[in-house]
């Protein structure tokens, strides 16, 4: 893995610096994969590209701002002395991942970004099983929570392959075990190895995310 140098941006609404770090390579080795499509890989950290200013509040795409200035901080750059970046950079707020409130608000403002923005509040709320917390926190919660999936369901691709198995997944999180039993017995032959387990979960009427590998 190779990390990148850390990326400094601009808020549009306030001037407040922000950083986030980058990746120059990384691979998925030994890396953990979710029913409901997810991968969680050591050697490739993910960094947030919707985030929020932790100033003003303002939420954005960090593709869309024109980068200010890229660093290396001081842990990463062996030799300091070479380091001439503005010092102002060190101490600018990291990009961090938004939370499912501030995810609602970005899916307002970002309509024709729905699909991506509720696959991230879907997999934001599989985070708390992932942590072995509760799916929710109360009844407005869960109900939330129903409306995106519903939504989901609408929304992926049903021609997709691979958006067929987040398909099955979401039918598997709503307890209709049935449907995603037809989906998944449907799949071409090289998602064989994900067809048992999603037996397994249903015939035990599990709804939860489960770790696939
Ligand atoms: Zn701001």
């Amino acid at each position: 893995m190779q990390i990148g140098p850390n990326l400094i941006y601009k808020c549009p609404k306030c001037g407040e610096f922000i950083q986030n770090g980058s990746l120059i390579s990384g691979n998925t080795l030994h890396a953990q994969i979710y029913s409901d499509a997810k991968q969680i890989a050591g050697m490739l950290p993910e960094y947030p590209n919707l985030t929020k200013c932790q100033k003003c509040n303002e939420i954005f795409w960090l593709s869309d701002l024109k980068k200010v200035d890229a660093y290396f901080p001081v842990f990463l750059f062996k030799d300091a002395s070479k380091n001439k970046s503005n010092p102002e950079w060190a101490n600018a707020d990291y990009a961090d991942f938004l939370d499912i409130n501030d995810l609602h608000r970005a899916l307002e403002m970002f309509l024709d970004k729905e699909t991506v923005i509720r696959r991230m509040i879907w997999w934001k709320f599989n985070d708390r099983v992932r942590k072995g917390k509760d799916l929710f926190i109360d009844e407005t919660d869960e109900h939330f929570w129903q409306q995106n999936c519903n939504r989901l369901l609408e929304l992926f691709d049903k021609n997709d392959t691979e958006q067929q198995v987040m398909i099955a997944e979401l039918y598997r999180n709503l307890g209709q075990f049935d449907n995603c039993l037809e989906i998944i017995n449907g799949l071409p032959d090289d998602f064989n190895w994900l067809k048992d387990k999603f037996r397994e979960e249903c015939s035990k009427q599990n709804k939860l995310v489960f770790r696939l590998e």
